[in-house]
């Protein structure tokens, strides 16, 4: 059942699911050396959701992936997955888990094939379900015309989409996905969110860090916005936009600098863009339905609109109103 958490520290955060997750994590702790970088941090997802894991640089994202990934120890918490406990039985969540690190793991004078064969008979798929595995994921991230060719004679998004084949060929229940599409193309960035939301439909549940707000908004169901080891933020992209409390925008290029007092009605605040560029105003508003009236009343007032736009909030002003920051370097100890 999802329950809102009120969160003593940082007031509401948004909708957190009860632990009875496929994932839950419950008072996960870390620090290296005196550095604390996870603080009481708990979560739940769902069987089936893609799940978004958001925060600046240093948030702690990498660190909250290894722990589930079973390659780094947490100091405090528990984790379960798919029904098992993470200190117990690190090997039984090993076989459930899939993991696709930021950085690229491959072999470069293996042939793409090879690689991807080594990763499925390391989780244990037979030799014929291996061939038919690997077969199946080159052809999903569409590289089944370079399956010959060594990795290091493939194109930076060619690796990228290997590297997400090679996480993925065991079809595991569970995907960890550590900023799969940085630095690629357009091209490949569309095919690994093709080939992600292709496993979420097969039944896959994948929780996925990212800087790109678009993507989360494309194809994530839920947001997990954490900051400085803490969780910040919980809920649809729709909520975590309207837990940030921001407002839409509406800017104005007027012909000539628009008359005093042009807009009658109190909006929430009328400001200038742009010092210089007297003939343009920002206004916060209330909601979009005030667009029109806005226009009327420039238009009553004499003010000739040459152009306007209108900017409804999104994830990345919430990203920014609920970190206080753009994404920014992790900082030194
Ligand atoms: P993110 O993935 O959100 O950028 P990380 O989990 O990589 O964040 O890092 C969280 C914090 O932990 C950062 O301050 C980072 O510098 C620090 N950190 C990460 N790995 C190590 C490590 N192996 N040793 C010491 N500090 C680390």
């Amino acid at each position: 059942m999802p329950q809102l958490c009120l969160n003593p520290a940082s007031g509401n955060i948004g909708t957190v699911l009860a632990p009875q997750g496929i994932v839950d994590v419950v008072g996960l702790a870390k620090s290296y050396g005196s550095r604390l970088v996870l603080h009481d941090l708990s979560f739940s997802v769902r069987a089936g959701e893609v799940v978004g894991l958001l925060g600046p640089n240093g948030a702690g994202k990498t660190t909250t992936l290894s722990i589930l990934a079973t390659l780094r120890g947490a100091d405090a918490g528990t984790v379960r997955i798919a029904g098992f406990d993470l200190r117990a039985r690190p090997g039984a969540i090993r076989r459930k888990l899939g993991f696709v690190p930021q950085a690229i793991a491959l072999y470069p004078s293996l042939s793409a094939y090879q690689n991807l064969d080594l990763f499925a008979r390391v989780q244990g798929l037979s030799a014929s379900e291996a061939r038919r595995s690997c077969a199946a994921a080159l052809e999903e991230v569409e590289l089944s015309d370079r399956a010959n060719d060594p990795v290091a004679t493939l194109s930076g998004g060619m690796k990228r989409r290997l590297n997400l084949a090679c996480g993925v060929v065991h079809r595991p229940e569970v995907l960890l996905l550590d900023e799969p599409t940085v630095g690629v193309d357009p091209q490949s960035r569309e095919k690994i969110l093709k080939t992600i939301r292709a496993l979420a439909r097969a039944g896959a549940t994948v929780i996925y860090s990212t800087h790109y707000m678009d993507e989360v908004e494309r194809i994530c169901d839920r947001v997990l916005l954490i900051d400085r080891g803490r969780l910040v933020a919980a809920g649809t992209v729709a909520e975590v936009v309207a837990l940030a409390g921001e407002h839409p925008r509406i800017e104005i290029t007027f012909e000539r600098e628009p008359p005093p007092n042009w807009c009658a009605r109190p909006l929430l605040s009328v400001n200038s863009v742009a010092g210089a560029e007297r003939n343009k105003v920002e206004l916060k508003l209330d909601n979009l339905s005030q667009v029109r009236e806005v226009l009327e009343q420039a238009r009553a007032a004499g003010g000739r609109v040459l152009e306007f736009s209108v900017h409804s909030p999104n994830l990345s002003d919430a990203f920014m109103t609920l970190t206080g920051r753009a994404l920014r370097d992790a900082e030194p100890a």
